[in-house]
This record gives structure tokens, C-alpha cells and sequence, in this order.
């Protein structure tokens, strides 16, 4: 069956329509930066905090604005006021809700180039990513919008003897904590929250330090929608104030996106309270696989290997990290996917010509960096791009690099960027890899290029893993479309952007009324 609650996705735009081109980009180029600063906004109301510049990736030191961290008494503060702001934002009927995350989404499509703005220079997203991350964004709101009619708006009869009426309804929670990474930090922080609020909750959103800009403005743009100003609150700051949040006992759910090491973190953290038992839920890594197989399309193999491996600079979580090369195709897929791969154009993300822009920031700039080196020294680096100079060259740069591996067991943890990690089988061994796979423990994205369709369904039915993409791409799942989100160390579900997701944030209710 077909399964489309009724609305519809964000439109794109034609990058190879010059006008259209040129009238984005004049509108980012507009945007007025320094963007105004991420302060703790509680009740709406700027709370101060610990100064710092936000600077750009790009280039190491344009300032893209000024962030406050909160300290942890203003995070108590934001907690406070969104307990206060549930007992009507709960009762607001649902249908209300929708129809207030719907005027975000508009407002979202209204302010794209400032939105994309920032998204290239605080977090140095390409135009095609950022416009495919506002969109994304845009879809949350409206989908979440119309799940919220679907299952919100009626109480559920219930089957029972006569004389007695059952009803099965949902509510909101309580206070949700949103912790969500610089990687998505529009789409996935948006994301969060509108489905917590959806579901009936009040927010306390705790965004990536790095990028703290970003989410000011979407809680800006949620008030100006008309979200009640304590229903959602904003905390910037580090994993520290992150942590002092989800240990207050005033809440009432923590949904995450991050390392599973933070996860791990904040498990633990909700653990040790004593009180209700509060569910986290958690989207984490991954160490995806692709796997291909003799019969597969070499020139769509490349193309899908490129963009799952170097799109976004590898800082997706479904992007590609191992790839298993079949024997008999393997020396003829590295040629043609290292001369694609030496086709790409890392420079700055407004650039309509770039393909790559920079990795977030130093530290994640040279821990890939020692990855490298460590590759160098234990395996076979195969391909290395080369970087951006000029005005440039004070960013955080990572070339894409293809390394061979002895055997998949030599990649133990996830690398967070565009390093791609190549495998050989050999005809017979498609068990073994199927192992492989399984014993990482994580279980995000697969890629899967075949055109057996045995081969396929052998793989799907082998692996739980949550998200498997067949001859394309792995990366990019569409709200509605492509339900995201993994299992085992790769999180706990439910999936974002599909049907079971707000039930995860809201409480169930039944009423039995003896008539
Ligand atoms: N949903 C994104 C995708 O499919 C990845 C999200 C993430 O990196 O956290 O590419």
C-alpha cells in the first residue's frame, strides 16, 4: 500500500537555470553577516552567557556571528519555562499545533537564502546541500504537521462490551531535551523539535556548539510562527550544559543525534535518576557498507560511490565508509571512481562550482587527519586530493582519499569524512562479507549494487540494518519517502521522517467510561 498522509514535499530549484542560479546566490551573497547571536533565549527572552566568535570553516576567520554558552542556572531557567509552557501547549489541540508547524515551514522557504546563508558559512554546506538541507527541514515541519492530524486530532474507539466507552488517545510528555549535531544543524535540529512539539511537548533544544547561529535563527523563525515562546527554548553551549540538562529530573524525554558515545553518555546519565523512566531516543553513527558485485553498472557504481563517499565531505552518518569490491570488477571500479574523485572541487561552499567544502573544524580536520597518516603507515592509500589555497588555505580542509584495506576488521571505529575505505571479495564470499558487515555493530545505511535481485533480498534479509539503498546512492533519505534511521550501535529508532516517529514523543492514554 501506498502510504502518504496528504501534503507534499518542499520544491527544488534548477541549478542549470542560470537565472535561478544567479538570483540565489545573490540572495546568500545579501544575507547580512554576522548573523544575529546565539544567546540561551528562554521565554523568548535573551539570557547571556559565556562570550565566544563563531568562526567560519571556510577560511578560519570570517566571523559568522557570537554565541553566548549558557551557563548551567540559565539551563535551569530554559527547563523551568518550557515545565510552565506545558500545561497549555499540551492542551492546545493538535490540529492548532499542525497548522503552527505548517507557518514554520513557510517561514523556512521565506528566509531560505539567509538559512542557506548560514549554512555555508557557519557550517560550510555546499549550495546543493543546503538547499537540500532547508528543504529538508521544510518537509519535517509538514510532515510531522500532517502525522500530527493523522494520529492526534481524534481520540481512537476502542472495541468493548456494551455499556462501556473506551478511548485511546495520545498527549505530550512533558519537557523534551533536543541535542542534535552540526552536521544537519537546520534539518535534524528542526526535525527534533517540531516532532516533540508535535507530539504535545515543550523543548529545551541544546544545538551542536558549533553551530549555534543556525538554530537561533529556526527558534527565532518557530516564535515568529507562533510557537508559544516557552514551548521552545534554546541552550547553546557544550556537551557539558548538554549534560546538565538531560540530568534534571524535570524531564521528561531526551531525543539525540550524535556520536553512539554520547549516547552511551546520556543512557547512563538518565539511568542513574531516580524518578520516571525517561526514554531517549537516539540516531548515532554508523560504518556503512557498499557492496558490489561483478554484475554491476560500473559508470552508476562510480557515481553513486562518489556522492555517498565524498558528498557533504563525508560528514553524513548514512555516507559510505567500506566499500566491497568484487575481485573481477575491482581494479576497473578504483580507476574509474579515483579519476571521478579527482574530478572534485573543494573551495568555498557559495561557489556554485564547488562540490566539497571544508570539514567542520580543527579538531575533526585532524583527527581525520591521523587517520590519514595511520593509513599511510598500516594500509595502501590509493587515491589523495589535493587542497584548496589562497584565501582559503586558514580553513578546515580534508581532501577525499580512497585507502585499500587488508580486510574490512582494519576500520574499528567510524571516520567521520571523506575517507573511503575499499575491500576485495572474491566470487563465493558474499557470506563473509555479509559477516563483516554484522560484526561492526552498526547498522545505518547499506548500499547494495547488484543486478541480481537474489543478491539483494540475500543481503536485506542478512543484515538489520536500517536504511539499504539498491544501484543508487545511500545517502539523502527524503522525509516521507525514505523513513531514516538504524539499529544496534546505530541507534535506537523510531525512524525520522516516517509513520511511527511521534508516537516515540508522546504518552498514551485510555479513558473507560462506564456509560
Ligand atoms: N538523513 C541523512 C541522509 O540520509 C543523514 C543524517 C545524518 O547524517 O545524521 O543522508
Amino acid at each position: 500500500d501506498l502510504y502518504r498522509p496528504s501534503r507534499a514535499n518542499s520544491r527544488g530549484l534548477e541549478f542549470g537555470h542560470r537565472a535561478t542560479l544567479a538570483a540565489l546566490t545573490r540572495g546568500i551573497a545579501a544575507a547580512t553577516l554576522p548573523a544575529a547571536p546565539a544567546e540561551p533565549l528562554v521565554d523568548a527572552r535573551p539570557l547571556g552567557g559565556l562570550e565566544r566568535k563563531v568562526v567560519s570553516p571556510i577560511d578560519g576567520h570570517t566571523v559568522a556571528g557570537t554565541a553566548f554558552d549558557a551557563a548551567p542556572d540559565a539551563a535551569d531557567s530554559a527547563i523551568e519555562a518550557a515545565a510552565c509552557g506545558f500545561a497549555s501547549w499540551s492542551r492546545t489541540p493538535a490540529a492548532e499545533r499542525a497548522r503552527l508547524l505548517d507557518r514554520i515551514a513557510g517561514l523556512y522557504e521565506d528566509n531560505r537564502d539567509r538559512l542557506m546563508a548560514l549554512l555555508a558559512v557557519e557550517a560550510g554546506k555546499t549550495l546543493a546541500d543546503g538547499l537540500a538541507e532547508v528543504r529538508e527541514a521544510v518537509d519535517f515541519c509538514r510532515y510531522y504537521a500532517a502525522e500530527a492530524r493523522r494520529l492526534f486530532t481524534v481520540d481512537r474507539l476502542m472495541p468493548g462490551p456494551t455499556g462501556e466507552d473506551n478511548r485511546w488517545r495520545h498527549r505530550g510528555r512533558g519537557v523534551f531535551v533536543c541535542i542534535s549535531p552540526w552536521n544537519f544543524p537546520l534539518a535534524i535540529f528542526t526535525g527534533q523539535v517540531v516532532a516533540a512539539l508535535a507530539a504535545g511537548n515543550t523543548v529545551v533544544a541544546k544545538p551542536a556548539e558549533q553551530t549555534p547561529l543556525i538554530a537561533a535563527l529556526a527558534v527565532r523563525l518557530m516564535h515568529e510562527a507562533g510557537i508559544p515562546a516557552n514551548a521552545v527554548n534554546l541552550v547553546p553551549g557544550d556537551g557539558t550544559v548538554g549534560a546538565h540538562l538531560v540530568a534534571h529530573r524535570q524531564v521528561a524525554g531526551v531525543a539525540f543525534t550524535g556520536s553512539t558515545k554520547t549516547a552511551w553518555r546520556i543512557n547512563r546519565a538518565l539511568a542513574a535518576k531516580d524518578g520516571p523512566i525517561v526514554p531517549l531516543i537516539a540516531e548515532t553513527g554508523g560504518i556503512n557498507a557498499m557492496i558490489v558485485d561483478a554484475t554491476a553498472l560500473p559508470e552508476q557504481v562510480s557515481d553513486d560511490v562518489i556522492t555517498s563517499a565524498f558528498r557533504s565531505a563525508g560528514q553524513r552518518c548514512s555516507a559510505l565508509r567500506l566499500l566491497f569490491l568484487q575481485d573481477e570488477v575491482a581494479d576497473r571500479m578504483i580507476e574509474m571512481i579515483a579519476g571521478a574523485a579527482r574530478e572534485l572541487k573543494l573551495g568555498d561552499p557559495r561557489d556554485p562550482a564547488t562540490d566539497i567544502g571544508p570539514v567542520i573544524d580543527a579538531e575533526a580536520r585532524d583527527r581525520l587527519a591521523a587517520h590519514v597518516a595511520r593509513m599511510q603507515r598500516e594500509q595502501e592509500v590509493l587515491f589523495a586530493g589535493s587542497l584548496p589555497g589562497g584565501v582559503l588555505a586558514g580553513g578546515t580542509w580534508m581532501a577525499p582519499h580512497i585507502v585499500a584495506l587488508r580486510s574490512a576488521e582494519e576500520l574499528t571505529e567510524e571516520i567521520f569524512g571523506p575517507i573511503l575505505h575499499v575491500v576485495r571479495w572474491k566470487s563465493g564470499e558474499l557470506d563473509r562479507v555479509i559477516r563483516s558487515i554484522a560484526a561492526t555493530g552498526y547498522g545505518l545505511t547499506l548500499g547494495v549494487h547488484s543486478r541480481i535481485d537474489a543478491v539483494h533480498r540475500q543481503v536485506a534479509d542478512a543484515l538489520a540494518i536500517g536504511n539499504i539503498y539498491v544501484n543508487r546512492n545511500m545517502i539523502g533519505a527524503v522525509v516521507g519517502t525514505q523513513p531514516f534511521g538504524g539499529s544496534g550501535l546505530s541507534g535506537t529508532g523510531p525512524k525520522a521522517g516516517g509513520p511511527d516517529y511521534l508516537t516515540r514523543f508522546a504518552q498514551e492514554q485510555v479513558i473507560s467510561v462506564n456509560t
